[in-house]
């Protein structure tokens, strides 16, 4: 057996012990949150625990009238935030306005964007050159808006770039919004960022914004839309699933308290050791950098601030493809760029909105590390790319 090396930590991550355990005791709470017998009740406090844990991991005050709305996955957190907000009743059908996302976000932003650009909304996105927000054509988007009088309503800043790693300014771009739009809802797509940078909705600026329970060591099942209680006042966002109004009616359906009592657990634990694990990983990259810096690769690093995980690299003329079978064959397991976006046959949306050369897109390779890495993941995958790019740039 080969020993294997997991470095594709941005697509999913190895759920904890902490996570497996809550798991496992939520198995035995099965009863429905929404009964009143004792079976519901013993579901609902664990339901409360769990939002609460959840709650106090995005810095929330215990009295807060912001809420946290449990969903199945990241991408439903942020479908509920961007159509939920265009079908508010707060929209003129006639002149619908415009829709902000910066380039390169995840396919469960940009595709319910072009949803809604079909729908008669007016589609911007903000470049984000060399990862870096741009917030000048951000101004100029915003002034264009209101001269055309189509008002934004909904601008969404992904936190961290699933593909490069780069970290942007959503509180500079949602200030920005506010001021030319102050009823615009400004929604964060956190899912690469939490547990790798301290944050709260307030100090991003964010109305709306999503984490997703299994790129944190938890399970796949659950993720969380945080919700701001201005928001909510203004009804500026109404459920987009009708049903039996579940989680304050935002998302109908009966809780999956098992996934959600893991990813809560995961949650408070990610938050008691985020220095520790921090500075693991901070350690790990500089020595994945020492160790590719011989290697025949350039790495797409963004200019400004960026996360320590993810590290996006191009080849020296070898498609991803053919090199993620070479050190799969060596139990090492990376990406080619987002691991969602596999299912599709259009290259790279991140990495074309970074500036890689669209013919090179196909040669870029994703490393995403963890806390639970060590060293010898790191050697292993330089080892294997030092031979995989020895030998099949030989068999081109
Ligand atoms: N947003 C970003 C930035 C992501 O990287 C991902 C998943 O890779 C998602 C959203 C979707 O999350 P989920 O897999 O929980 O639907």
């Amino acid at each position: 057996m080969i020993t294997e090396h997991y470095l594709d930590n941005s697509a999913t991550t190895r759920p904890s012990e902490a996570a497996k355990q809550a798991l496992i005791e939520a198995a035995d709470v099965w009863g429905n949150p929404s009964s009143v017998h004792r079976a519901g009740l013993e579901a609902a406090a664990l339901l409360v625990e769990s939002r609460s844990k959840v709650a106090k991991s995005l810095g929330l005050q215990r009295f807060s009238q912001d809420k946290i709305i449990f969903t199945s996955c990241g991408t439903e957190s942020n479908n509920i935030a961007m159509l939920g907000c265009a079908r508010s009743k707060n929209r003129n059908r006639d002149n619908p306005g415009t829709v902000i996302v910066s380039a390169g976000e995840h396919p469960s932003i940009e595709n319910p964007a072009l949803l809604l650009e079909k729908e008669g909304y007016n589609l911007v996105r903000i470049p984000t050159a060399r990862g870096v927000l741009d917030l000048g054509y951000l101004k100029n988007a915003l002034e264009d808006a209101k001269e055309k009088k189509s008002p934004v309503i909904f601008a969404a800043f992904m936190l961290v770039n699933n593909e490069t790693g780069a970290l942007y300014d959503v509180k500079s771009a949602s200030s920005i919004v506010k001021k030319f739009f102050p009823d615009a809802t400004v929604h964060c797509d956190a899912v690469q960022g939490y547990m790798k940078v301290k944050f709260t909705p307030a100090s991003l600026g964010a109305d709306t914004l999503t984490v997703s329970a299994h790129k944190i060591h938890s399970f796949r099942g659950a993720a969380a839309l945080f919700i701001s209680a201005e928001t909510i006042k203004r009804k500026n966002i109404v459920p987009v699933m009708p049903g039996g109004g579940q989680e304050f009616g935002f998302r109908s359906g009966t809780e999956n308290l098992c996934s959600i009592a893991s990813f809560a657990a995961a949650a408070e634990d990610g938050r008691l050791h985020f220095d520790e694990n921090s500075a693991k990983v901070a350690e790990l990259r500089a020595y994945l950098d020492e160790r590719l810096a011989p290697l025949d690769v350039k790495i797409n690093l963004p200019e400004g601030a960026r996360i320590n995980n993810i590290c996006n690299f191009l080849l020296p003329d070898i498609k991803s493809e053919t090199m993620l079978n070479f050190l799969s064959g060596k139990g090492v397991y990376v990406s080619a760029g987002s691991a969602c976006s596999a299912y599709s046959k259009k290259k790279s949306g991140a990495l074309e909105a970074f500036g890689v050369d669209p013919n090179n897109a196909d040669c870029a390779i994703r490393v995403s590390l963890s806390y639970v890495n060590t060293r010898d993941d790191v050697d292993a995958l330089a080892e294997g790319l030092g031979e995989g790019i020895a030998t099949l740039q030989r068999k081109r």
